[in-house]
């Protein structure tokens, strides 16, 4: 008698999707799956007739969501807030820092690291530092006076108080010690990440030698080519050829038509290998809240939830309406991937689920409908609205 049953359902798994089928749960895990349940026996029943069984998604790149903030919240509210994640199928995020002077940016993932032993803590996989080893160029919402170069002494505060919570460190390979720094950190077991950047090709290529395997948010804040000065439109190749070239590493997308044009998600879908290519958020607090909500920042600055987008508002129409990040949840980002790259429901989950959790190594434990992996599960209908969500096993969201 297993603990739980979910029948009926298409479900997505990892040889391909059954029409109808079924997935066995107990003790947390994925015991066992098929189209025949006449003979599975379980405590809890769901049917799912009618509606998707996908692996649960995960989100490597997200600065919060809904009243969460993973940049200025504390242990507490974060904690509280994490269960946000769930109600959109997301059972894993990494979260992303932003620009701050180092001390700050080091308390906060402190905050962070408490995060993991609390409730629903088993979400947080770990932390993305983004910034403050970018590009000045290329620093999108990065405030310009906190980025800095990576510096040894630098490098060595951080990996000495937060090292073991971090997970993926993206910086601009242009940067000085930026070979140096990718070799430090894929030493350390961290993910070194190329992003913010107007890098060379040779430069790029340079990082990918020592190790850099991601790309943070391709095609915001990553110049293509350059103009040769010396050669009338004659094109240099730059970090988009370098990226695109070594298979060894993947791509992220950010799931918005407003930071990322339509066409290349079906670009990067068809000249990326199958693992390499990830879908983010990369969302904001104010994500997933109702079209037209209000939010006030601590700095007093205000800001407008509009299309899955955040937008300010000010009495300056110079400022008034400027975006200031994404507020898009996974559910729609993976809706929009499906539709933008015209693609198989299965293939577009993947780049939510399997992809992500392979480029970050856990794909062992989660990622996949397989046996004996982690019951992490959504259930969504065609449209990619959640019905229900497990988090090992457990039921921690159902629509009401
Ligand atoms: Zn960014
Ligand atoms: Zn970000």
């Amino acid at each position: 008698m297993w603990d739980r049953l979910l029948y009926g359902g298409r479900v997505i798994t990892e040889n391909g999707v059954l029409p109808r089928g079924y997935v066995a749960i107990h003790g947390g895990r994925i015991v066992s799956l098929g189209e025949d349940w006449s003979t599975v026996e379980a405590k809890d029943c769901f049917d799912v007739s009618g509606f998707i069984v996908s692996p649960g998604f995960i989100d490597m790149h997200t600065h919060g969501i809904f009243d969460v903030d993973f940049v200025e919240g504390d242990t507490e509210s974060i904690a509280s807030g994490l269960s946000h994640y769930l109600s959109f199928g997301v059972t894993r995020v990494v979260a992303s820092t932003i620009s701050r002077p180092l001390p700050e940016t080091v308390e906060q993932i402190r905050q962070l690291r408490q995060v993991k032993e609390s409730r629903y803590g088993r979400i947080l996989h770990g932390v993305h530092l983004e910034g403050p080893w970018l590009s000045p160029r290329c620093r999108g919402g990065h405030p310009l006076r906190y980025l800095r170069v990576p510096s040894k002494e630098d490098v060595a505060f951080v990996l000495g108080e937060v090292g073991d919570v971090l997970v993926t460190v993206t910086f601009a390979p242009e940067l000085p010690n930026a070979v140096w720094l990718t070799e430090t950190l894929a030493c350390r077991g961290i993910i070194p990440v190329i992003g913010h950047t107007e890098a060379s090709y040779e430069q790029a290529e340079q990082v990918i030698r020592a190790g850099a395997r991601h790309v943070t948010h391709m095609y915001d804040g990553t110049l293509g080519y350059r103009e040769n000065p010396n050669e009338a439109l004659v094109m240099l190749p730059g970090v988009e050829t370098a990226v695109l070239f070594y298979d060894t590493v993947s791509i992220e997308l950010i799931g918005c038509p407003v930071h990322v044009p339509p066409p290349f998600f079906g670009f990067i879908h068809k000249v990326k290998p199958r693992g390499k290519k990830v879908l983010v958020t990369d969302s904001l607090v104010g994500a997933g809240m109702p079209e037209g909500t209000i939010l006030t920042y601590r700095d007093g600055r205000k800001v407008r939830v509009t299309q899955n987008v955040i937008r300010m508002i000010d009495d300056d129409p110079a400022i008034d309406g400027n975006l200031t990040g994404s507020g898009v949840t996974m559910n729609v980002a993976l809706r929009r991937l499906k539709e933008f790259a015209g693609i198989p429901l299965e293939e577009a989950v993947a780049w939510g689920t399997i992809n992500p959790a392979s480029v970050l190594g856990i794909d062992k434990e989660v990622g996949s409908i397989a046996v004996g992996k982690q019951a992490d599960l959504v259930v969504i209908d065609d449209d990619f609205h959640v019905q229900y969500t497990f988090l090992a096993g457990s039921l921690v969201f159902h629509k009401s």
